[in-house]
C-alpha cells in the first residue's frame, strides 16, 4: 500500500463557530484566530494506493466558482488537489474509488470542474466509482434547513444519473485495510475510514475531530446537527483510538496533521503531534 496526505484549497472558518460553546477566552489559547475571529483550516484528503485501486477520500472544496457560495470563506485556491495528485505520480483519471465522508461542499468540492473551453461543468474523476453513505445521501438531497446552505448540490446529484454511485448502506470494508465507519453526529452517516498500514493504523477523524483542539468531548463544532451524539461518538472512538494505539489524521487542522493518544484523568488527550510524512520512516 502507498499512502499520500494531499491538501486541497484552505480556508477561513468562524471560531466560534469551530468550537461551538467552548468560549474564546479557552480556544484562542490552543487555535489562534485572526482579527476577524476567523481560523485557518485545511482541508486534507488521502491518496491511497492499494491492489490496483487508487482510492482518493475526499476532495475538498474544489475550485474557485463565481455564484457567492465560497464568500465568508477566505478561500485560499494555492494549494490545487490535482496538481498534488500528480505530485504524487498519479493522475485524476487514475482514480479508481472516491470516498466522501460526506457531502457538505468543503469535502466534495472538487468533484466537478467547468471545462475552460465548452464551460461545461464536468467531472475531475471520470472514472472513479463514488462510495457515500445511503443516510448521508438522503440527507443531502432532502437537506434541513439548517444544514440546507452546507450542500451544493450540482457537484453530486448528477451522480445518480451515472453508474458510478455506490451507496453504502452499513459499515463497510472498502479493502481488506480500509474500514468506513459510520456517525451521526456532525451530520448524518458521516462515514470516516479507519486504515491499517505496515504496523500502523490510522484515524481520519474528520468532521468528528476536525483538529487536535478539537479532542476534549465538549469541544463540539457549532456546524453539528447533534451535539450530543458527537460526544458520544468522541467518546467511543478515542477510547478504541486510545487502547489500540491508533494515529488520528487531522482534516482540519492548520497547524497540526496527526498525533497519537494518551489517557489521562481528564480524559483521552493528544500524547506527540506527528508529522504524516515521518510516520513511517522512523527506522
Ligand atoms: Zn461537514
Amino acid at each position: 500500500m502507498e499512502l499520500f496526505l494531499l491538501d486541497t484549497p484552505k480556508f477561513k472558518i468562524d471560531g466560534g463557530a469551530f468550537f461551538g460553546i467552548v468560549p474564546k477566552t479557552m480556544w484562542e489559547k490552543k487555535y489562534p484566530a485572526d482579527e476577524n475571529n476567523m481560523c485557518n483550516a485545511a482541508c486534507r484528503s488521502i491518496l491511497i494506493k492499494e491492489s490496483g485501486r487508487l482510492i482518493l477520500i475526499d476532495n475538498g472544496i474544489g475550485e474557485k466558482n463565481d455564484s457567492g457560495s465560497q464568500d465568508g470563506y477566505f478561500v485560499d485556491f494555492s494549494e490545487d488537489l490535482e496538481g498534488n495528485i500528480k505530485k504524487t505520480g498519479f493522475d485524476p483519471k487514475d482514480i479508481t474509488d472516491v470516498v466522501l465522508t460526506h457531502l457538505h461542499f468543503d469535502h466534495c468540492g472538487g468533484t466537478t470542474k467547468i471545462d475552460a473551453l465548452t464551460k461545461n461543468e464536468i467531472s475531475v474523476f471520470p472514472n472513479a466509482n463514488y462510495y457515500i453513505s445511503q443516510i448521508q445521501w438522503d440527507n443531502a438531497m432532502n437537506p434541513n434547513y439548517r444544514e440546507k446552505s452546507s450542500y451544493f448540490k450540482n457537484k453530486f446529484e448528477f451522480l445518480a444519473d451515472t453508474n458510478k454511485l455506490r451507496l453504502v448502506k452499513q459499515e463497510l470494508y472498502l479493502t481488506p485495510n480500509i474500514h468506513l465507519r459510520f456517525f451521526n453526529g456532525h451530520t448524518p452517516g458521516l462515514m470516516l475510514p479507519v486504515i491499517r498500514h505496515e504496523d500502523k493504523t490510522l484515524f481520519f477523524a474528520g468532521d468528528l475531530i476536525p483538529a487536535l483542539a478539537s479532542i476534549p468531548l465538549a469541544w463540539v463544532s457549532a456546524y453539528d446537527l447533534y451535539p450530543l451524539t458527537s460526544i458520544t461518538e468522541k467518546q467511543e472512538i478515542l477510547k478504541e483510538a486510545e487502547q489500540n494505539n491508533w494515529i488520528i489524521i487531522f482534516q482540519h487542522d492548520y497547524y497540526n496533521e496527526c498525533c497519537n493518544l494518551i489517557l489521562t484523568p481528564r480524559g483521552v488527550r493528544a500524547n506527540k503531534y506527528l508529522k504524516f510524512n515521518e510516520l513511517f520512516n522512523e527506522n
